[in-house]
């Protein structure tokens, strides 16, 4: 009973997407792959020449014989059954997802959250050891604090030097975890460092890419094994949905991941990790991304390159800008040159530098008196939207912690930070120069 279960994700693999996508008359090196992305859905046969694949909202899916029904769920022909599992609409996405990032295939999850929480409970066990950076998303830290009472051991370190990760491996440790560009400080991991050492040891490499998308790294690229999304943030950029996202980038060798049960050891080894990340965070947990959901990400993902390449220009105009107010003592943003790994940043982000920066205020400015004063950024703790949002980060995302950690995590009490959104740059730098202005002097 558990084999046919298991077989039946098959049938969702966003592989199976993919080629239907590149099916065409067209060689696929013809196109790029944002043209190919643009007209994947048109081209995977959508009635009445439609050029989105539609919302399906069914939670089930019917068969006309019980021998069609049963192939499906076994895995032996593609199709959906229960809707827990994926949707067609999703199906679509993870097809993209997995296009852009170069990558074998995803799996869609109900937000960014749940596919971290999927790959670390459907891949560990108690008397595991995990290797992270110390510089991650702060509910990424909560959650791994929910890890730890499991019985999974967990390294904090300063991924900044791939030595430093080197330095905490153990005989258990199963996998390294990483983001590309942390928040709020914008430490830039060494990557490719980390991916070389993860290929040498046969480590699982999940990286975190929400920060910088597929527009500035292919995390495949640097070695990941598993690439995480949050798609609520870039990929989709508009703040009007929620998703997650977990990639398998064909790097990694499931045959040496020693916790694949039974029941998800079938067909292909390279689909094994993804099969049971999704049958137990998506069947059995039931983080499912929703429809409507899958949709409206579809449609941000068509403007990625746009709104990316926007985003990152006003950010790094506002750097280098808010570095010479009177009021700021420092600017966090790997696009400067005073930024600890712009050079690193430089040379894996193809000159883009994210739309995330922060700036600490001088000693004795009130950042809630600076941030009151704004009228066009919005006071919010989203990320990557098209809106231009700050949020002063002691007092919000990283309260909890209490003093003293953010006092060992460099974070002071007048830390702003900002995401920078596709508004006219002059707009953002006359609303932030008005805020500043009363402090400059
Ligand atoms: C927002 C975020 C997440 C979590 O994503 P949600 O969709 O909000 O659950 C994970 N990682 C990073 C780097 C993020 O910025």
């Amino acid at each position: 009973m558990p084999k046919m279960c298991a077989a039946a994700d098959r049938t969702a693999d966003a592989g199976a997407t993919i080629a239907a996508m590149t099916a065409e008359a067209h060689p696929p090196n013809a196109e790029s792959d944002l043209s190919r992305l643009l007209h994947a859905d048109r081209r995977a046969g959508v009635e009445h020449g439609a050029l989105h694949k539609p919302l399906h909202i069914s939670a089930t899916f019917g068969y006309a014989t019980a021998a069609e029904l049963v192939a499906v769920f076994q895995g032996a022909n593609p199709g959906f059954v229960y809707a827990r599992q994926g949707n067609p609409t999703g199906g679509a996405l993870e097809g993209k997802l997995a296009l852009l990032e170069g990558s074998r295939a995803a799996a869609g999850f109900s937000t960014g959250m749940a596919a971290i929480a999927g790959i670390l409970l459907a891949l560990l066990k108690a008397g595991d050891h995990l290797v992270v950076s110390r510089h991650l998303f702060g509910n990424t830290r909560s959650l791994l604090q929910t890890v730890q009472g499991l019985g999974i051991d967990v390294d904090f370190v300063d991924a900044a030097e791939a030595g430093s990760v080197e330095a905490a491996l153990r005989q258990s440790t199963r996998l390294v975890f990483v983001e590309t560009i942390a928040n709020p400080g914008t430490q830039v991991p060494d990557l490719a460092g980390i991916g070389r050492l993860c290929a040498e040891r046969g480590l699982l490499y999940v990286v975190d890419n929400t920060m910088t998308t597929p527009a500035l790294l292919r995390a495949r690229d640097v070695g990941a094994g598993l690439i995480v999304h949050s798609l609520t943030k870039g990929l989709s950029g508009h703040g009007d949905a929620m998703g997650g996202a977990v990639i398998d980038t064909g790097l990694f060798d499931w045959t040496r991941w020693p916790h694949i049960a039974e029941p998800f050891r079938i067909g292909d080894p390279a689909g094994w990790g993804l099969l049971q990340i999704k049958k137990r965070g998506l069947r059995d947990f039931g983080a499912t991304l929703r429809p409507e959901d899958a949709h409206r990400i579809a449609t941000g993902l068509e403007t990625l390159e746009l709104r990316i390449g926007t985003t990152n220009a006003n950010a790094r105009v506002l750097a280098q800008w808010l570095e010479q107010q009177a009021g700021v003592a420092r600017v966090y943003y790997p696009g400067l040159a005073s930024h600890p790994q712009h050079a690193r940043a430089a040379g894996l982000f193809g000159g883009r530098f994210g739309s995330l920066l922060s700036f600490e205020l001088k000693h004795g400015i009130d950042p809630l008196a600076v941030l009151d004063r704004l009228r066009l950024i919005i006071l919010s703790s989203h990320l990557s939207d098209n809106r231009t949002l700050a949020i002063p980060v002691a007092q919000t995302i990283f309260w909890e912690l209490g003093a003293e950690r953010r006092a060992e995590m460099g974070i002071a009490d007048g830390l702003v930070r900002l995401s920078v959104g596709i508004e006219p740059v002059a707009d953002l730098q006359a609303d932030l120069g008005n805020a500043l202005a009363p402090f400059n002097g």
